[in-house]
């Protein structure tokens, strides 16, 4: 038997094989076929909708998550293999002209218009959703979409190899010691270790990340770092990789797609789904914050210029920052890490959580999982002993494992649902590549790192608190500019005096972080935080211009320059060309486009919404109660613009960010 196959809430993760894939999504694909033929017939299509995918569903959560945390070459080829089917299935459902004809059926039935909650929003996102793919339109619209959706795939594609490309094809090679003056050690052998990598002597520097931002931050050279500046900020502009005329190209196809819809431009279109809703509502939003930042903007900005003595050109500005930010602040993150094992954070985070929203995290033991390192806990609901879900953790970076940290669900369940037999609970990871143990002491965690466990952990409750029936809306399934509200928020309980001492406690001593350090490590977070918002608006404000006020006529890049000019710390120069490697915006169909705001706008999401645990107590279990009930337990089942009010009473209020950043 195929484990693959069957929905098993105790995950088989031992037994599954690579070999097992292929034959299993081939089933699996012709079973979720069979079901949208079904979905079609049925004289009440909506629930059907909602299900139909779910053996697939879990199959491909498994398998994809299997290759993060456990790959294999074998496992590998065999995800590469199911994964274009999969994702070319999914895509036709929109598109399905009989299914798109139940629905409508079905909506103008008296029934339907007498639905309520989540099973009334839910039809009305299909049907905006299948709209938005054009079912609408007719036929020669349909084919023109067509069109239009293969020419952006193809023009975004190039823009991002014209990104890349002309980003490998930078190198400065430095032979002589002395011009490495400011660079730490660490720096110094990466560009050495570079260098060698390609057969060369001496150091290479690059334009991928590291590299360039230890050049910018501490290199004193400055003619160095204004060459290298010169090459990043102009990526992309010269011939075989200039992605100039793509820009226009894709801002044109885009409008394009949106007016053939029915909107006015791409920004109403991609926002549409999104709290934000319009352009015009994401717009306001940074303009407003644009004002609230730009005072202390420039105090930064002109105490920066008379620290250094000079007038500051923009390749100056990271290098004398830092080293305003070391004379300012003598502050070094690696004195917190003894505060931070990973087994006193991870704890101290169950306890204050479950002491705020009402639950007990418990471990449970012989699960079956992908690695030795993996640990597996059952969250209950403590007032009425409820089993909600399970979860599995996985901390380490390990060679088979991919980077960064994040949250899945595998199984999306309904542990509350008000007919027993159907009552399921949700399983859903956390995973991260944290600081592992090393010579015989606990894994000791930077302050960030905690932050991320923090997150993600946000991001899981969403997940295993989810009360919502319709499947398609549950947990976090919510629109991507409300998403990381759950997940932000709980940072905050590792920057609050009364919750960090609850588990950052040094793991030889037992004792608090001292006060002395705790302030500096407050202190430190709003160094220059307006010239970094200002940074993030810029680049909002830009993407938003040009998805909805750029004429089809003027240069893009000039046109870009002189709106993100007002937002740099110095003058820039002419040929200053940064949106041309702006891949964020222009690597795919849609990507960020139009939605670079959302950073801010779940940033302030979070804030605000912290600001009542700050009024009512970081531990308070009645605004932990409102929190799970009202935000964490709806899913995607109302709207998020109204979860959030009937949380706070109003809409958000910028004014908890700025105080956190210490803009107020
Ligand atoms: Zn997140």
């Amino acid at each position: 038997m195929n484990p693959l196959l069957e929905i098993s809430f105790r995950v088989p993760f031992d037994q599954i094989q690579a070999a097992q894939v292929e034959p299993a999504i081939d089933e699996l694909l012709a079973d979720a076929a069979r079901r949208l033929n079904e979905t079609i017939a049925s004289p009440e299509p909506l629930h059907a909708l909602d299900t139909m995918t779910e053996r697939l569903e879990y199959a491909m959560n498994v398998v994809r998550h299997l290759e993060s945390v456990a790959t294999t070459p074998e496992l590998r080829a065999a995800f590469n293999a199911v994964q274009p089917k999969v994702s070319a299935f999914y895509s036709s459902i929109p598109l399905n002209e009989d299914l798109w004809k139940a629905i409508q059926r079905y909506a103008s039935t008296a029934e339907a218009r007498s639905l309520t909650g989540a099973m009334k929003r839910f039809l009305t996102k299909t049907i905006d959703s299948f709209k938005r793919h054009g079912a609408d339109l007719p036929a020669e619209g349909k084919a023109r979409l067509k069109e239009i959706d293969v020419a952006l795939t193809e023009v975004t594609t190039k823009f991002s190899e014209n990104v890349l490309d002309s980003t490998n094809a930078f190198e400065l090679l430095i032979d002589d010691e002395k011009q490495l003056t400011g660079l730490p050690p660490a720096a110094v052998d990466a560009a050495r270790a570079s260098a060698e990598s390609k057969g060369k002597t001496g150091w290479r520097f690059t334009l991928h990340g590291p590299s360039y931002i230890a050049l910018m931050t501490y290199l004193d050279d400055a003619a160095i770092r204004q060459d290298v500046w010169h090459a990043y900020n102009t990526r992309a502009t010269a011939e075989p990789h200039d992605s100039r005329p793509l820009l226009a190209k894709i801002l044109e196809l885009r409008q394009e797609k949106a007016r053939l819809l029915g909107f006015h431009d791409f920004a109403d279109l991609v926002l549409d789904d999104r709290m934000a809703h319009t352009g015009d509502t994401a717009q306001k939003f940074l303009d407003d914050l644009r004002v609230l930042t730009e005072p202390r903007f420039r105090e930064e900005n002109a105490a920066l210029e008379s620290f250094a003595g000079r007038k500051l050109e923009p390749w100056d500005v990271g290098y004398w920052a830092e080293k305003q930010r070391a004379a300012l602040y003598d502050f070094d993150e690696e004195e917190l890490r003894p505060y931070f094992s990973l087994q006193n954070v991870v704890n101290g985070m169950f306890e204050i959580f479950g002491r705020i929203f009402g639950i007990r995290v418990e471990e449970e033991t012989g699960v079956p999982a992908w690695d030795p390192a993996v640990k597996c806990y059952a969250i209950r609901d403590t007032a009425t002993g409820a089993t909600l879900g399970s979860f599995y953790s996985d901390w380490f970076p390990r060679e088979n494992k991919r980077g960064g940290a994040w949250m899945d669900s595998l199984l999306t369940g309904n542990p509350t649902a008000r007919n027993p037999a159907e009552r399921r609970p949700h399983l859903g990871l956390i995973c991260g590549n944290l600081t592992p143990p090393v010579d015989g002491k606990p894994a000791l965690l930077t302050h960030r790192e905690a932050e991320t466990i923090f997150h993600e952990f946000g991001h899981l409750l969403h997940h295993l608190l989810s009360r919502v029936e319709v499947r398609s809306l549950a947990g976090t399934s919510v629109p991507w500019d409300f998403v990381e509200l759950p997940s932000q928020i709980m940072e905050n309980w590792c920057w609050e005096r009364e919750s960090l001492d609850l588990f950052a406690r040094h793991w030889q001593t037992g004792e608090r972080v001292p006060e002395e350090l705790f302030q500096k490590m407050k202190r430190a977070k709003t160094f220059r935080a307006a010239n970094m918002q200002m940074r993030q608006l810029g680049f909002g404000i830009v993407d938003l211009a040009l998805h909805r006020q750029w004429d089809g006529q003027t240069n893009v890049v000039k046109y870009a320059r002189e709106i993100l000019a007002p937002f740099a710390a110095a003058p820039l120069p002419g040929d200053y060309a940064m949106i041309a490697g702006f891949t964020h915006l222009f690597s795919s169909p849609v990507g960020y486009g139009a939605g670079y705001y959302s950073y801010k706008w779940a940033e302030v999401l979070d804030a605000d919404a912290f600001t009542r645990f700050r009024q009512e107590g970081v531990f308070s279990a009645a605004v932990g109660r409102d929190f799970r009930d009202k935000i964490l337990a709806r899913g995607d089942s109302e709207d998020p613009a109204v979860l959030f009010r009937s949380f706070m009473g109003r809409d958000p209020d910028p004014n908890a960010l700025l105080e956190r950043f210490g803009l107020l």
